[in-house]
């Protein structure tokens, strides 16, 4: 029996540091550029990923590809990184096919980008607020714009945005993260993209997970047969 897991990394299978308030029995899962702990799972973190030691596990992460080189996990099958803009194959590579995607679609997006990012910039200095905004790149692809700061903060930047500069990205905010995303950093895109090429290269009936704990993860997770939510999680909050 195949089963495959797709699943989140920050806050599903790992916490930052900053959220771990207690360390008895976690396990380092992250190791910072510097070398220190990033991450840590818990207890039953640790027991979720145990149950599924005998599967292949794909991580689906917002995280840049040297990020999640830095996740002290075996991950021996496909990764997806950079919020679904990036998919890297079985030799750690950007896998061929999708280079193909990237290639037609990130061109016509790096323009919007730069200048949302300018916009969002204003906006940031009319609000007076201190947030971070960038244009995450990765293997040379630009793949979304991403804010960093106070969860109060981002709200109001959301509200100030103008529609005509954010038409076509996905707006995408968790606890002090905000993202524009355009449409070929979608985590739901890159899994549908691995689960056709699972399917052709298996005979056999495969079984799929989704784990998640963001809305922006739901996307993906529902086209798994199964999913899998953190009690404490933006997911759960809306189901209560
Ligand atoms: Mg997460």
């Amino acid at each position: 029996m195949t089963v495959v897991v797709f699943s989140d990394l920050d806050d599903t299978l790992f916490h930052t540091k900053r959220k771990c308030l207690d360390l008895s029995e976690h396990k380092d899962a992250t190791a910072l550029s510097s070398g220190e702990v990033g991450a840590y799972s818990s207890p039953q973190q640790q027991a979720l990923i145990s149950l599924f030691n005998d599967s292949i596990i794909i991580p689906v992460t917002g995280r840049r590809t040297d990020s999640l080189n830095r996740v002290l996990m075996d991950f021996s099958s496909y990764k997806i990184a950079s919020h679904g803009a990036i998919v890297i194959n079985h030799q750690n590579k950007l896998d061929p096919t999708w280079r193909l995607i990237l290639g037609k679609e990130e061109p016509q997006w790096r323009n919007r980008m730069d200048q949302l990012k300018q916009q969002l910039e204003l906006d940031v200095e009319r609000l007076d607020i201190e947030v971070r905004v960038r244009i995450v790149n990765d293997q040379g692809y630009a793949c979304y714009v991403c804010v960093k700061g106070d969860p109060l903060y981002l709200k109001l930047l959301i509200n100030k945005t103008d529609k005509e500069s954010t038409e076509g990205f996905t707006v995408h905010a968790n606890d002090r993260n905000l993202a524009f995303l355009p449409p070929y950093a979608s985590k739901r895109r890159a899994v549908d993209f691995l689960k056709c090429l699972f399917k052709n290269e298996n005979n056999r009936h495969i079984t799929f997970f989704g784990f998640g704990d963001s809305l922006s993860d739901a996307g993906f997770m529902s086209i798994c047969d199964f999913q899998i939510i953190p009690s404490n999680s933006q997911i759960a909050e809306v189901l209560r």
